[in-house]
């Protein structure tokens, strides 16, 4: 559906009778158009965007198809979106490498990798490539300049909490320099890859920003209060969680100790089992 002046979202994924998981979104202007993210792996989730590109936009000429990062929901189809469309695939170059390896087959998809700034004209509005590495190392987010309209994937969510993945090449230290960095654009809304769309984007920022830093003091008093190992300071911050969540608030907890440690607010132990204040 078209959600401001040619600009569309697409629903995507979702188990039967359940609702979308996934937000894509294709951009129109006077010349061409480009999607922002691309699909799933499987044709099946990644055919909404195909279908509203043909029946209910007409096969415009897309130049573009621009991935926020690599994981599979937002990287996964762009090999099927490209033989489709004739689009260019640009991937972030942190996350190049995963993105051509896992949704290649065989082949390499991604034709720019990005280091932010780039601009992609679409004839008489212009999206710009903003580098917010932090979740994946390549994560971008991509700007449509005149309208304040930043397109966020990963980086910023409408729901649910954004996981660093140091196994994955992200930093919680570059996370947060990531959302700080936004603060200086003049933004008037923020579309993420999943949930809502963000119609304060500062206050949203300022909101995630003192999250992190509040979980970061939580971290080091726990630290300094002698609860060092990872599976004690899970166990103190999250309680009972079910599997997948204790998964994901374990990268959360390693990612914050890596920052400590960049800070120099923490060291590992000399014995190796965990984590000292410094
Ligand atoms: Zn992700």
């Amino acid at each position: 559906m078209e959600i401001l002046d040619r600009v569309h979202l697409i629903p995507l994924g979702g188990e039967a009778g359940a609702g979308p998981t996934t937000s894509g979104y294709y951009v129109q202007g006077r010349d061409c158009g480009a999607f922002i993210d691309g699909g799933f792996p499987d044709l099946e989730r990644t055919q909404p965007l195909l279908d509203y590109w043909k029946d209910t936009l007409g096969s415009p000429r897309t130049d573009w198809i621009l991935v926020s990062h690599r994981h599979y929901e937002h990287a996964g189809g762009v090999k099927i979106l490209k033989e489709a469309t004739g689009a260019r695939v640009a991937v972030g170059s942190g996350d190049t490498e995963a993105v051509n390896a896992d949704f290649g087959q065989g082949t390499e998809p991604v034709d720019v990798a990005l280091d932010g700034g780039e601009i992609f004209d679409l004839g008489d509005r212009r999206i710009r490539a903003v580098a917010c590495p932090g979740h994946t190392a390549g994560t971008v987010c991509y700007l449509l300049e005149e309208e304040g309209v930043l397109f966020t994937g990963d980086h910023i969510m409408g729901q649910g909490t954004v996981v660093v993945r140091t196994d994955e090449g992200g930093s919680m230290a570059q996370h947060v320099e990531s959302l700080r960095q936004l603060l200086d654009l003049d933004l008037k809304l923020i579309l993420s890859g999943h949930g809502p769309s963000i119609t304060d984007p500062h206050a949203k920022i300022r909101e995630l920003l003192q999250h992190r830093l509040e979980r970061e003091e939580q971290v080091l008093g726990l630290l300094r209060e002698g609860v060092n190992e990872i599976d004690a300071l899970l166990a103190r911050i999250y309680g009972e969680t079910s599997q997948r969540m204790a998964f994901l608030a374990r990268h959360q907890v390693v990612a914050h100790l890596a920052k400590l440690v960049e800070d120099g607010r923490a060291a590992p132990m000399e014995s190796g089992a965990g984590y000292r204040p410094v």
